[in-house]
């Protein structure tokens, strides 16, 4: 299957405040929807992802952004729309043809678990010994420079019982880009570290991108990675994309729910029925 549909948006064009994109996305969704049950998680996003671009998805809880990332790398089936990934349709492939796709896309998952019974070299060779055949030699050199590229070199034997939980966060980022993947996708990575340790990661990832040139998504709750990270901004709210801009054009829009999740200000009518529980009860 080869050949794009058009490109999303009611008239085609680019979101926003957006410069005039290049021709051909890295990832195409097309009107994905979700479900699960009665739950209607995703209602039709369509979204273009471009090459060399950190685009940061922000969001509620609950909104679907796990979903969408575990949709663009396949482990869910969307159960309508089309995702492409450099020009292929993806979402209907099998594993076997999937893991093609999957060894070009890095992925940090919300937990970012780490095997607790491997050390860290082992941690982080698991995607070599699983996609390659490089020797032992090989997947060790692999292993120091992107250790090295952490800012966590020679820590290969210890183990993640050992290390803090930036540098568990950091190991797990050294494993998401160990097969040198031409984009990874971040999902709340600096949850659970406190806002230091969080800029080291946004440090990381901002670097990665810049530096390496590797295509990146965060989804993330944090307003301050988002400033580090951010040339594009994108909001998913009740399954759809309801914000999608360059930062600037972003942070100024007057969308109501747009500054509500930016400033962290609640459903006005939210609060009141929290005042309202704290008032004497009228006897
Ligand atoms: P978030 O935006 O916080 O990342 P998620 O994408 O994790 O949200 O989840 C969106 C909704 O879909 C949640 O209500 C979640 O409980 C539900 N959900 C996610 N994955 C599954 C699944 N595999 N089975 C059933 N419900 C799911
Ligand atoms: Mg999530």
């Amino acid at each position: 299957m080869s050949g794009l549909p058009p490109p999303p948006g009611p008239d085609g064009q680019p979101p926003s405040g957006a410069a005039v994109p290049p021709a051909n996305p890295m990832i195409r969704l097309v009107d994905v929807h979700m479900s699960f049950g009665p739950l209607r998680v995703l209602r039709g996003v369509s979204l273009d992802l471009y090459h060399g671009q950190a685009a940061v998805i922000v969001g509620p809880s609950g909104t679907g952004k796990s979903v969408l990332l575990k949709i663009i790398v396949g482990l869910i089936k969307p159960d309508r729309g089309q995702v492409f990934f450099e020009n292929k349709r993806i979402d209907r492939l099998g594993e076997a043809e999937l893991v093609e796709v999957r060894k070009k896309i890095g992925m940090l998952f919300q937990m970012g678990a780490l095997f607790d019974s491997m050390n860290v070299e082992k941690n982080i060779c698991f995607p070599l010994v699983q996609h390659t055949d490089m020797t032992a030699d090989q997947m060790r050199q692999r292993c120091a420079r992107a250790l090295r590229l952490v800012g966590l070199e020679g820590i290969e034997s210890k183990m993640p019982s050992e290390l803090s939980g930036g540098q568990r966060k950091r190991v797990a980022l050294a494993r998401a880009v160990v097969l040198e993947p031409s984009i990874v996708l971040y999902d709340e990575p600096t949850t659970g570290l406190d806002p230091i340790r969080s800029d080291v990661i946004n440090e990381l990832i901002s670097s990665l991108c810049k530096r390496l040139g590797i295509t990146t998504v965060v989804v993330t709750h944090d307003m301050a990675s988002a400033n580090k990270i951010a040339d594009r901004m994108i909001m998913l709210y009740d399954g759809r994309v309801i914000a999608d801009s360059d930062p600037k054009t972003f942070y100024q829009t007057d969308q109501e729910l747009v500054q509500r999740f930016i400033h962290g200000r609640a459903n006005p009518s939210e609060l009141e029925s929290i005042h309202r529980g704290f008032e004497p009860l009228g006897v």
